[in-house]
């Protein structure tokens, strides 16, 4: 693998794991308004972000990369308003589908085909993951202002549940 292709899948390990802590980070302010669901919801986005850290280690891994990680930024995001981690968050995966698409970019300039197809999942869950964080901001904006449209949408949240990516390495 090029040294330049392997650097930045090793770094998308830590910046999955820093996406991870930034939605703990935003469970534990819900958490702290007792919007449990809210809560609910960013505690198992952190758990897929974990997951996707562990998919780039284990294709490294299989490709005969030792791994070697590097301390985690502290979620540093001031949130003032309940809406202020939806808007964070949707501009956070906006970043990281940039550094996908950055990444994706350095194994097609070369030609590192298998790194491509590798990337293929993550490109689709991109655009997921931007719909779902566009949705949260937008919901927010239509009923989070009416306490009883709150209390509804917080329950909704509460009902997310965990499931293991599709992908498997
Ligand atoms: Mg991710």
């Amino acid at each position: 693998m090029e040294q330049k292709v392997k650097d930045l899948l090793m770094d998308q390990i830590n910046k999955e794991l820093y996406s991870a802590y930034l939605y703990l980070d935003m469970a534990n302010y819900y958490i702290d308004l007792d919007l449990d669901g809210f809560g609910n919801w960013y505690t198992i986005q952190a758990q897929e972000e974990r997951d996707h850290a562990l998919l780039f280690m284990k294709y490294l891994q299989n490709n005969g990369v030792r791994v070697t990680l590097e301390a985690i930024d502290k979620p540093d995001k001031v949130f003032s308003t309940p809406l202020d981690p939806l808007t964070a968050a949707a501009e956070h995966e906006r970043y990281v589908t940039s550094l996908i698409h950055n990444i994706y970019d350095a194994a097609y300039s070369v030609k590192d085909f298998r790194t491509m197809q590798f990337l293929d999942w993550f490109v689709k869950e991109q655009g997921e993951e931007e719909q779902n964080a566009d949705s949260m901001v937008n919901k927010y904006k239509l009923f989070g202002e009416d306490p009883k449209s709150l209390y509804l949408l917080n329950q909704e949240l509460a009902g997310r549940t965990y499931s293991a990516p599709s992908l498997s390495l």
